[in-house]
This record gives structure tokens, sequence and C-alpha cells, in this order.
């Protein structure tokens, strides 16, 4: 009898030819499937990013804007991508929104204020899917990345809603941030986890037309504390740039931001070590990932799991000692196999 999922079994070797030619609905179909969380669609995806590995990927532009609700991530990406598709470039936006649990929309209603962007031919946006771990988020996040490239996309924009630990790991993924901030009132800075500062390479104070001095010392603000922290490319300075997403006022500064740092970053042979990093980190993370699925899907795991948590409670082991051997336990080849 033919395998019933066979016939639903998306072509793979079309779907990389759709990729390669630049095809929209290929693209579609494509990051469906590697959405999907079916096992049978996961064996297809991996079979198709095999087949188009590594088609173009080093030629892309990668970054990420982040930001807090509000901040005008969406306003500023169709300001900044208008400016970017006139210079020629293949505009790709994924919306990633790690805290929430369906599919990407609350991020998307924002496609209207993306309305130019999503007209153009030379533009593709598309939300994340949102639900599951962190882990398998940001896993996905990668492959649609890798697929837009394969697509002819050059410039790939990941926006993520909030400043939590889940910006921070969208970081790994793409070459430089963007940060997106509004004036507060003084101690905004404590909103924003250090760490998100950290990995950003360019902020944009945005609404400047609302609050000018506001906006200017929170300017101010941004540019003292990174004066005190180590930059994360040789040779570029963090750059802080007011401008107003709304009336375009300092769009044309945050786009030469972007489009300097990403010719730095490609002029100096960094490209190719930044991507290096961005697959390690890839590897690495997937294969946590799935060793950590491995284990919570074997039956005995949270028996297991919580005998160890007894043993460290009752004193009979150290936390190291309780963990080493719960990964003998759950490790061994035949396991895995
Ligand atoms: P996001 O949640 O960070 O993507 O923010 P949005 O782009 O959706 O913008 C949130 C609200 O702020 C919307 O009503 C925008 O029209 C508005 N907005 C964005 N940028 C500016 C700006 O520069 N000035 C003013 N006055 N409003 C802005």
């Amino acid at each position: 009898m033919p395998d019933a999922r066979s016939s639903l079994r998306p072509n793979v070797g079309e779907l990389a030819d759709g990729l390669r030619n630049g095809d929209r609905g290929a693209l579609s179909r494509s990051i469906t499937l590697v959405e999907s969380t079916l096992p049978h669609d996961r064996e297809t995806a991996d079979e198709l990013l095999d087949c188009v590995w590594p088609d173009r990927m080093d030629d892309s532009t990668r970054f990420a804007i982040t930001g807090p609700p509000g901040a005008g991530k969406s306003t500023l990406i169709e300001a900044v991508g208008g400016r970017l598709l006139r210079r020629g470039r293949r505009v790709a936006v994924l919306a990633v929104d790690p805290s929430s649990h369906y599919g990407g929309g609350s991020i998307l209603g924002d496609k209207t204020r993306m309305a130019r962007l999503a007209a153009s031919d030379n533009a593709y946006i598309r939300p994340s899917p949102a639900a599951g771990s962190p882990g398998g988020v940001t896993r996905t996040t990668r492959e649609v990345i890798a697929l837009c490239e394969v697509a002819g996309f050059d410039t790939i924009i990941v926006e993520t809603v909030g400043v939590g630990q889940a910006e921070i790991d969208v970081a790994s993924m793409v070459d430089f941030v963007l940060l997106v901030v509004l004036a507060g009132a003084g101690d905004e800075l404590q909103g924003i986890k250090r760490g998100i500062l950290e990995v950003a390479d360019i902020v944009a104070v945005n609404k400047l037309d609302l609050d000018r001095d506001a906006v200017m010392s929170t300017r101010s603000l941004y540019r003292a504390a990174f004066g005190i922290l180590h930059p994360r490319f040789p040779g570029w300075s963090r750059q802080v740039i007011v401008c107003s997403a709304l009336t375009g006022v300092g769009i044309e500064s945050v786009e030469g931001a972007v489009v300097d740092l990403s010719a730095y970053i490609a002029a100096d042979g960094m490209k190719r070590a930044l991507r290096t990093s961005q697959l390690r980190d890839w590897f690495v993370t997937t294969l946590r990932d799935m060793i950590v699925d491995r284990i919570a899907g074997t039956s005995n795991a949270n028996d297991s799991l919580e005998r160890a948590l007894r043993d460290i409670e009752a004193g009979d082991r150290s936390p190291g000692s309780a963990a080493r051997m719960f990964v003998e336990r759950f490790l061994s080849f035949d396991r895995l196999g």
C-alpha cells in the first residue's frame, strides 16, 4: 500500500528549484515546512535544507531590530526598509515573538505599518511561529533566514519584541543588532537588560518629534553606557542615533549606520568569522535542544529527575555528581542510537 503521507509530502527538488529561482510561493511553502513540528515534515525540511545548502548565504546582511513594544520597530523597518529597497536591496523581514504562543500574529498585526514594504516585489514579510521552546524558535528562525537567502533576499531583518533573554539569543543569529528605544523619565536604562546593551551595535532613540529634549538626554545616557562597554567589533564604535520613524527625521542616519556597519563587516573579512560562529552556535544549540527533548521524551526521565533531586536534598549527593549520574543514565549510545 502506498504511504498515505507520501502524497502530501512536498517535492524537495521542486521546492529547491523554486527557492533558487526566487519563487515566493516556494519560499512560503518551504518556510511552512521548516516550521512544522510533525516528524516527517522535519525530515523533509532537513532534506530541503541540505539540498540548497549553502547557496548564497554568505552574501547577505543579517541584522536584528529589537526593543520594547511600541518603540516604533515596525515603523522604523518600513522607513529604513524602503530606503534599502531603493538602494536595490532585496529585504526579508522575519518577525519573532518569543513571548507569545500563537503564530506571530501579535507582531504582524503590524503588517499595516509595513504596508509599502509588504507591497514591494523585492520585500518579503513573514511572522515566525512563537509556539514551543525558545530553542525551537531560534532553530526555525535560523532556517527561515537561510531559506530567504537562497530565495535571493540579501538583507534579512529579524524583528523581535521585548528586551529579554530571547532577544539576546537572536543576536547570535545575525551580524549585528539595532536596538530601538524611547526617551523615558531618566531611569529608562534600567528597563533594558544589560545583556541587550552588550549586543546592541546601533541604538535608535525614536519619536524625536514628540519630545526632543527627552530624546537628546536619552541619547546621552546610552552614549555614556556604551562608553564603559567593550567594543563588539574592533574599529566600530557603537552608535546612538536620534530619529523619528514617523516623520522620517534621522532615518537617513539610521540607514547609513546599517549600511556602514554591514560594509565594515564585509570588508574586513569579519563576515566569515561571524558566519562560522553563527553556524557553530546553531549546531550547538540545536544539539543541546535535541538532547534535552530526547531525555524529556523517555518515559522514566521525570522519575529519575525527581530521584536525583531527592538525593541532593537528602544530602546524599552533590548537584554536580547527581547531574553526571543523570546524564550517564540517559545518554548512553544505545539509548540515543
Ligand atoms: P513596535 O511595537 O515597536 O513595532 O512599534 P510600532 O512601529 O508599531 O509603533 C507603535 C506606535 O508608535 C504606532 O502608533 C506608531 O505610529 C507610533 N510611532 C512610531 N514611530 C513614531 C515616531 O517616530 N513618532 C511618533 N510620534 N510616533 C511613532
